[in-house]
């Protein structure tokens, strides 16, 4: 028998990528609609799990309707060589493992995680968490051979997973706090991740001490204990090599490993900036770092963000023009605990250059930013639009209007919305090497396309007029 015969559908790295959109969506799990979903590994002695076991706690899929459902991935693991360094690393592959299954849609991580079946894939015959869960266990059992044993629960009863999430919550804080505090300088090497090529086939994450992946979901430690055990695998180490420059963060070890994983299309990365060569985005970040031209400043938004950024963009807009491994100017993908790092950003001025972010944001990592401006840095309560935005950065004295007085800035508040986005979303995507830039304004995705071809284009400012009416 092959390895899944017994699976109603089709297993295999050809399901990797697959998009299901609502309309064809049978059911959908965790996702931007509901507060509580989670994955969480746990390493367990060999006593304590039972292998081969799946759990459903809740409704199975057959009795779900076509909604969002709370939703949790638990799974323990034992083997003599597993650590608990290696549980972000097995986690993270619940993402790739998913996505191999014909008719289901695996995105994000740990307490973002939003899966989709399809309703062809239902019809085919899985109607059961059960098959789900073999897959998991066979593929994790065959690509990770340290596992010895596997276990594994899926939770859809709200208030086990609301309890589970916690639980979750808690660990991933554990593992984050155990990488601050150590420098980048401090250690010998770093470590690179490829495993969303999948979907950014040009992208590599450089996983320092003080730069996180882009995902949140594996730390430079997470990354030490995984090419420990699977040198081979999509997670390597980087000889950090001569420092180039310090202050930007630009190594010779990390520009030939990108060089080398990227196929030779990305030669050049500075760790600590979002301008000229920025770390590449997948598009599993957590959050944008977005440059806003009209204060000479920096938002920030989060995947769980609902409304519009000052500048009348949402998050998926925002993120379409940083995602695909692409380097784009000012337009950065990152996670929640790079914000915390003391190089967040530092090339660029670091938190005196942040000037909004999502108040539930705010509230995450308040503890993080200098005590002299957490007050300064307005959130979706205090402003909604640049020209809000721009007063009160004036009004509350933030550093960044210092800037204004070496550039003046132009704020163009007589320009019509829609020329506005369109002009935005030209310069989220304009400095690239070699690429297809669709411009859309939110109501005309497609009306212009233009394509770069190995230029770099910086403009202060760029208008985009219809010639007719
Ligand atoms: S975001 Fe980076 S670290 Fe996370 S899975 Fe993707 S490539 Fe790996």
């Amino acid at each position: 028998m092959s390895t899944f015969e017994d699976i109603p559908v089709d297993v295999g790295v050809i399901y990797e990528g697959e998009r299901i959109r609502w309309p064809d969506a049978y059911t959908e799990l965790g996702g931007p609609k509901v507060e509580h979903k989670f994955e969480l590994v746990k390493v367990r002695s060999a006593e304590e799990v039972e292998d081969g076991k799946i759990t459903i706690i809740g409704p199975d899929i057959k009795d779900l309707e076509k909604k969002s459902y709370p939703f949790g991935i638990y799974i323990e693991v034992a083997g003599k060589d597993l650590e608990e360094g290696l549980e972000g690393v097995i986690e993270r592959r619940i993402h790739e493992y998913c996505n191999y299954i014909e008719g289901v849609m695996h995105l994000n991580q740990r307490y973002d995680i939003w899966l989709r079946i399809s309703r062809r894939s239902f019809e085919k015959g899985l109607r059961s968490f059960m098959f789900i869960g073999k897959v998991l266990q066979r593929l994790f059992k065959s690509e990770l051979p340290i596992i010895e044993k596997i276990r594994i629960t899926f939770v859809t009863d709200p208030e086990n997973v609301k309890e589970k999430f916690k639980e979750a919550m808690e660990t991933y804080e554990r593992r984050d706090a155990k990488a601050r505090g150590l420098k980048d300088e401090e250690v010998d090497a770093f470590y690179g991740c490829t495993l969303c090529q999948s979907f950014a086939p040009t992208h590599v994450c450089v996983i320092t001490p003080q730069r996180y992946s882009n995902c949140g979901a594996i730390s430079w430690f997470d990354g030490r204990a995984a090419a420990r055990v699977d040198p081979k695998g999509p997670i390597f180490r980087i000889d950090k090599g001569e420092c180039v420059d310090p202050f930007k963060g630009e190594y010779t070890g990390v520009n030939e490993a990108v060089r080398t994983k990227s196929g030779g299309e990305i030669t050049r990365v500075w760790l600590y900036t979002a301008f000229e060569h920025p770390h590449t985005s997948c598009g599993c970040f957590e959050a944008v770092a977005f440059y806003i031209p009209e204060v000479d400043g920096f938002g920030i938004v989060h995947r769980g963000f609902p409304g519009t950024a000052p500048n009348g963009l949402s998050f998926s807009i925002l993120a379409d023009s940083t995602a695909g491994g692409r380097q784009v100017d000012g337009f950065h993908g990152i996670s929640i605990e790079y914000m915390r790092s003391p190089k967040f950003l530092q090339t660029d001025g670091g938190w005196s250059r942040i000037v909004w972010l999502p108040e539930t944001i705010k509230e995450r990592i308040k503890d993080f930013v200098p005590t002299e401006l957490i007050d300064k840095i307005p959130t979706e309560k205090e402003v909604t639009n640049i020209e809000e935005l721009k007063a009160f950065l004036e009004k509350e004295n933030h550093p960044v209007v210092e800037r204004w007085k070496i550039v003046p800035l132009e704020v163009g508040a007589e320009r019509p919305v829609a020329e506005e986005r369109i002009e935005a979303s030209v310069m989220a995507s304009m400095p690239i090497t070699a690429s297809t830039v669709p411009i859309a304004d939110g109501s005309r995705v497609g009306v212009f396309r233009i394509v770069l071809k190995n230029v770099k284009i910086h403009a202060k400012k760029v208008r985009i007029r219809s010639k007719e009416k």
